[in-house]
């Protein structure tokens, strides 16, 4: 009745309803653009902006870079404007991108599976020391990022890292971006399968390929063969993670659909096993069909979370295998819960016998110089790998037994912990407003400083503090910190200081987690809690009170997770 007379008053029975506007799908609604991001990606692909910056940019300089160039085609080769220091977040909404932007560029390098050999570690070193004022961080994406870039130094850095064999294609941009991969691929014990051949042929065959390089967003991928589902594999578009077939023995189980940022949402199983030789196919087919049916009308309804929320995983593994596979795929397991961390902190050994060490910088901060004195370390130890990992840390491959422990006494000296502390193991940050245009607040700087404090503070209760404890620091209310997925999840805003006047703080997200060892169950987004924020200044007090509360109040075997 009364959406009877809610109906008549805003036009009558006999008003028509009004008609939904079209999503803007390739496949449905055909390729014309309806909006700007969508205009300049089909005008001429990202791809393109490359030979421009050689022959063009490098030469004529910063001001020389067309406005959908420097705001959107750098992007695909990894670029983006850093922000201008000295802009405070108050700021950011009020001003144009072009009045927030220096004249410098973030540079990311993409690390698919978080490999690197110790030539490529020193390259990157390298570069970071001579065109990035030193500057390297680890992402919680396996990529190595350096800011204070120049234009005219960007071909020389991609001559220097292709040599090598790395790139920055498609690092950023709304293309597939860097493939997350075990960090233990290869080398476990428990490996159930390793998934780098994977890796390795989607790389091959389909970054940087014209056919894949205009899609409605982002499309991120997760592979991994460890049993503690390493990879954060709820919040990528697509991944695959080991199982054990009972008649086909190890293969994967996909998922679908995960992303965090507005309206973040898990990724869903479609209860389908793919074989190793099935895997690069099968990708291809979901990419595609994101491709083909994402949304592309509204830029924050294009990730392919929206796609998966309407149209559920069954249809999606209809159109997945009638569309595109042109075969049904198998019905496979569910992976087992994980049974321990999957940050591989610490001293383990691997299965040919050697010792890998997993190693916390702080935040991911690394730098140039302190990547050549590992890289030095390294070699000095005998090892000549060294991965990345989606926490913001790094592991070491390769350590004959004998050498561990002096390997790990050294590394300590350069401030790489293989035992840091709770806080220190799993604080994340995002870049923040250092460098990041889209920064409300500061968050690299914050996280050490609290991390430093709680270190101290909570020293009286060290053996009965949780064993693990994730605080993720965002800048904004995007979530390139995963703060939706963290015990304790800090989103940057401005808030009232009290005073009347306004401070840098953060809204308080509680109880997230991705499936892991120590809550034995499927992976759960943080809540806000209403109301609840805290000044940067008082984020310490503020997680010293939940600390101790959870220590006075904890019943027998109950975690810091939910
Ligand atoms: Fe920038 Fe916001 Fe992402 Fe942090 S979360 S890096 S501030 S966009």
């Amino acid at each position: 009745m009364v959406a009877q007379t809610r109906e008549n008053q805003e036009g009558g029975a006999s008003a028509k309803p009004r008609a939904k506007k079209p999503n803007a799908q390739w496949k449905i609604d055909g390729t014309e653009p309806m909006n700007h991001n969508e205009e300049f990606k089909l005008e001429d692909s990202g791809l393109n902006v490359r030979r421009r910056i050689e022959e063009k940019y490098a030469h004529e300089g910063f001001d020389a870079i067309s406005d959908d160039d420097l705001h959107g085609r750098f992007r695909w080769w990894g670029l983006y404007t850093q922000r201008m220091p000295g802009i405070d977040g108050g700021r950011t909404a009020k001003l144009e991108t072009r009045e927030l932007e220096d004249r410098y560029f973030m540079m990311r390098i993409r690390l698919d599976g978080g490999q690197l050999s110790l030539e490529q570690l020193r390259t990157i070193a390298g570069i970071s020391e001579e065109f990035a004022r030193g500057t390297a961080d680890v992402s919680d994406r396996q990529n190595i990022q350096m800011h204070w870039i120049s234009v005219e130094d960007v071909p020389e850095i991609w001559r220097r890292l292709e040599n090598v064999g790395l790139s920055t294609t498609e690092a950023c941009g709304d293309v597939s971006r860097v493939i997350l991969g075990s960090p233990l691929a290869g080398v476990a014990e428990d490996e159930i399968l390793d998934p780098t051949p994977v890796i390795e042929t989607i790389k091959e065959r389909f970054i940087g390929d014209p056919d894949l390089a205009n899609l409605p967003r982002k499309f991120k991928t997760a592979v991994s063969g460890h049993p503690s589902q390493d990879v954060v594999h709820e919040i990528n578009d697509i991944s695959l993670i080991g199982v054990e077939h009972p008649e086909h023995g190890p293969g994967f189980d996909l998922w679908v659909g995960g992303g965090l940022s507005t309206n973040p949402k898990l990724a869903v199983r479609l209860g389908a096993f793919v074989s190793e030789e099935q895997a690069p196919d099968m990708w291809h087919g979901v990419i595609r069909i994101f491709r083909d049916y994402g949304y592309r009308r509204l830029r924050n309804r294009a990730r392919l979370k929206f796609l998966m929320a309407d149209w559920g995983p069954e249809k999606f593994r209809e159109v997945l295998e009638q569309e595109y596979l042109g075969y049904a795929l198998e019905d496979g397991p569910e992976p087992s819960a994980p049974k321990h961390s999957g940050d591989h902190v610490g001293t383990h050994r691997q299965k040919d016998g050697n010792y890998y060490v997993g190693l916390s910088p702080m935040v991911g901060r690394v730098g140039g110089g302190l990547l050549t004195r590992l890289a030095d370390l390294m070699e000095k130890y005998g090892s000549a790998r060294l991965r990345t990992t989606p926490y913001q840390k790094l592991v070491v491959l390769d350590l004959p037994a004998e050498s561990v422990e002096d390997f790990v006494a050294e590394a300590e000296e350069l401030g790489l912990s293989a035992s840091p502390s709770v806080f220190r193991r799993d604080t994340m940050a995002c870049t923040g407003i250092e460098f990041c245009k889209l920064a409300i607040v500061e968050t690299k700087n914050t996280a050490e400083r609290v991390v430093g404090e709680l270190e101290e503070r909570l020293a009286d209760v060290r053996d009965q503090l949780p064993e693990q404890l994730s605080l993720y620091v965002n800048g904004c209310p995007n979530s390139c910190a995963r703060i939706q997925t963290a015990d304790i999840g800090l989103k940057g805003q401005i808030i009232p200081d009290g005073e009347g006047g306004q401070t840098s703080g953060f809204q308080v997200h509680l109880g997230g987690g991705l499936a892991n060892y120590r809550n034995d169950a499927e992976g759960e987004l943080g809540r806000t809690v209403r109301g609840l924020k805290v000044a940067a200044d008082d984020v310490s007090d503020y997680v010293e009170r939940l600390i101790r509360r959870y220590i006075d109040t904890r019943t027998e075997g109950e975690t810091f997770a939910r």
